[in-house]
């Protein structure tokens, strides 16, 4: 296990206990999906583990059932919010460079509207 069940420093620790209040979406066992508080289309959700993990680079081998869990919860979150067949983007910013502010897995399932590609400004494709 890579680390503690709970940090009671971590937001999202504490909206998994229900301590800090959030829409729920689906929760299992396993993992808590909840809507982003600052959405970016009209279905933004957050899906975590239960479990306190900081980052994907926090992950271990021995975390592949959790790996599993949070993309098989996706799938359903997509399901629950209608977008499963027109179709959304699973975003895990992760470290400095991709802007992740709160240090606790989680993907960002983002979907009923139409995206860009790549998704950030600039020239898409960066040679050598
Ligand atoms: P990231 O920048 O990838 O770490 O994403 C963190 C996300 O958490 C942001 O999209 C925030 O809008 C979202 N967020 C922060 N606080 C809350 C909260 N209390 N409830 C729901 N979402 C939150």
């Amino acid at each position: 296990m890579s680390t503690s069940f709970y940090n009671p420093e971590c937001l999202f620790c504490r909206i998994v206990r229900g301590e800090i209040p959030a829409t729920e979406v689906y929760r299992n066992e396993h993992v808590m999906a909840f809507r982003d508080i600052t959405p970016v289309a009209s279905q933004h959700v957050l899906i975590i583990p239960i479990r306190h993990i900081a980052s994907l680079s926090d992950l271990q081998s021995e975390d592949l059932d959790i790996a599993g869990h949070i993309l098989l919860a996706a799938r359903k979150v997509a399901e629950i919010t209608g977008v499963l067949d027109s179709g959304y983007r699973l975003v895990f910013n992760n470290g400095q460079d991709a802007l992740q502010s709160v240090f606790h897995i989680h993907g960002h399932l983002i979907g009923g509207r139409k995206m860009g590609w790549p998704p950030f400004p600039g020239d898409a494709i960066i040679h050598g």
